[in-house]
């Protein structure tokens, strides 16, 4: 029978394939021999590899809470007495003394030994636990390598019809991923908004987070079902399963297809309020897709990743280069460039201490900016002179009051008089916008939209920091509530504050793309949605279904409900 792992939904659709499981390193073994007097030391290193890999897999084993099934927790137990096994804790220690060989190479050895006999057998079970001897000797390799992070597949690896199961992913990792025929992420860590899943929902694919023990599940080539809309995945699905959801695949693909009449339909509401549907952008790729699909323009280009997956920064040039390639693909419509938003989870060294004690906490968006003000002139000097080329503004990150702001407008002011004074086409008086994704910038919205020409509400951070609760942390899913009653006050008096001030007001955070709360968002005053392109045609739809005057009404009701059932029951009415 087909196993079931259960996680959480992080990007819709179906994907079947074959697993890929993502170790934290494999058992390449280089080989050399020791001096008589190295032996001692060497068994040392590999006795404290092994006790290490034993504290790894305890810490999981710890981890894991009671729902997670009984065969989960049974191969991390298995696995845990392997790491007490002779065969494979003390065969490699007589390796290292008769052969005065290293550590790695003897644990190559007594695995390829231990793997070669349980090959020889009849039964399957047995057979079958060659898989574990191998993952436990990986762990081991991992630990003596002192490996922290693995090297990706190599560039011209097919990846078609692949589930990738791993640990993790890091955004940096995942866009080296884009386009080679993925069917799935399964990944161990991490919630629905982490950037990670953020970046699976960017590139279509089909990814459940949060599935813990999913490596120690699942074996490398093992046919695998991850339903990204209801957050399981089956290994070894039957033949009758496998038939259904290849079904529902092709069902889901043709109503993404029929949804393309809406392409060019302008949205609106029901009752005919014309919404506007802006693009939330990485890559060249975003923007095709936000034309195809109608977007306003470009409400957020999350600039972080033309730096991320290399060694040095990009130059002005090369980030002008940009820039200039999206407003001309854009033809007139207007973009948005957030600038630089690396730390906490999307980490890029300036030059930064690489282990903060609090990173989300830390030097990170517009902080990290201030902090290398060469790096952030390059940056706006590249933006300032594309802004001479069509209708651009400037959105900052994780400002926390008006201080933010107003050293940045100086470096603005700075940079475009440079500019202007060696002939340099720009456009010094750019629009500055700021992210609200700090609980003190969504309380402190009247003094900032003093000195912003505009705001841009991020829901991924805000309720990460109004609820003290990890964006990517899965331990805390269930403490990321977008219903939080404080998180809709804040969105709520954000949206109030600007309408008020007349200055343009967008929420470009996941909440603007997922159509479980559009009604809430439009009841709370909202106008202006910022998403992935691939969910535009989907909210058009949504929109068109639904009546925005009666919604205005409930925003009363919704902001006192103390629940997320509360709330759904408000909308309901
Ligand atoms: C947000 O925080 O809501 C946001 C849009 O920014 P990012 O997801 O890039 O942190
Ligand atoms: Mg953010």
């Amino acid at each position: 029978m087909a196993l079931l792992l259960s996680g959480q939904a992080a990007s819709k659709g179906i994907g079947i394939g074959r697993a890929r499981v993502l170790e934290v390193g494999g058992v390449e073994a280089p080989e050399y021999t020791l001096e008589p007097d190295q032996i001692g030391s060497e068994i040392e290193r590999f006795r404290a590899a092994v006790a290490q890999a034993r504290a790894g897999l305890r810490t999981i084993a710890d981890r894991l809470e009671q729902q997670v099934s009984s065969e989960v927790r049974d191969f991390i137990e298995t696995h845990l007495l392997m790491l007490e096994d002779d065969a494979l804790v003390e065969a490699p220690v007589e390796f290292i003394r008769g052969r005065a060989c290293n550590a790695e190479w003897a644990l190559k050895q007594a695995r390829d030994q231990l793997m070669a006999a349980f090959d020889q057998m009849q039964d399957d079970y047995f057979r079958s636990r060659r898989d574990d001897v191998d993952q436990v000797a990986k762990r081991i390799a991992g630990a003596l390598a002192n490996r922290e992070s693995r090297t990706l597949m190599a560039e011209d690896d097919s990846l078609a019809d692949t589930v990738i199961v791993a640990d993790d992913i890091e955004p940096a990792e995942l866009t080296g991923l884009a386009d080679r025929g993925l069917a799935a992420f399964m990944i161990e860590s991490g919630g629905p908004q982490s950037h990670s899943s953020i970046l699976a929902r960017s590139m279509g694919v089909p990814c459940i987070v949060g599935v813990r023990g999913a490596r120690q599940m699942v074996s490398e080539g093992q046919l695998l079902i991850v339903d990204g809309e209801r957050g399981f995945a089956l290994i070894d699905p039957d033949g009758e399963r496998l038939t259904r959801y290849r079904e529902r695949q092709v069902e889901q693909r043709r109503r993404q297809s029929a949804l393309q009449r809406l392409a060019s339909v302008a949205p609106r509401t029901a009752d005919e309020v014309a919404i506007s549907l802006w693009a939330n952008a990485e890559q060249v790729k975003d923007i095709e897709m936000a034309l195809r699909n109608g977007a306003a323009g470009v409400g957020l280009f999350r600039t972080e990743f033309l730096y991320l997956n290399r060694n040095s920064a990009p130059d002005e040039d090369e980030q002008y280069a940009a820039c200039v390639a999206t407003i001309g693909l854009m033809g007139g419509k207007p973009v948005t460039f957030r600038t630089l938003d690396v730390g906490a989870d999307k980490q890029l060294n300036l030059g930064q201490d690489p282990h903060e004690p609090n990173p989300a906490l830390g030097l990170r968006g517009i902080r990290l900016s201030l902090r290398f003000p060469d790096i952030f002139r390059t940056q706006l000097r590249a933006i300032l002179r594309a802004a001479a080329l069509g209708p651009v503004s400037l959105l900052l990150p994780m400002i926390n009051g008006c201080e933010d702001v107003l050293q940045t407008r100086k470096l603005v002011k700075e940079v475009g008089e440079e500019l202007r004074g060696a002939g340099i086409a720009c456009d010094p008086n750019i629009a500055i916008g700021g992210m609200i994704e700090v609980p003190a910038a969504a309380l402190a919205a009247p003094q900032l939209l003093d000195i912003l020409d505009f705001v841009s509400i991020g829901t991924n951070d805000l309720i990460q920091y109004t609820l003290a609760t990890d964006r990517g942390n899965q331990a805390v899913a269930r403490w990321y509530d977008p219903l939080h009653p404080a998180v809709l006050r804040l969105i709520s008096a954000v949206i109030d504050t600007a309408q008020a001030y007349g200055k343009p007001v967008a929420l470009c955070g996941e909440m603007a793309g997922d159509t479980r709360y559009t009604a809430l968002l439009l009841a709370l005053g909202l106008k202006d949605f910022s998403l992935h392109p691939r969910g535009i045609l989907e909210l058009k739809e949504t929109l068109s279904k639904l009546h925005r005057k009666p919604l205005l009404a409930l925003k009363r009701d919704i902001l006192a409900a103390t629940s997320a059932d509360a709330v759904a029951s408000v909308l309901r009415m």
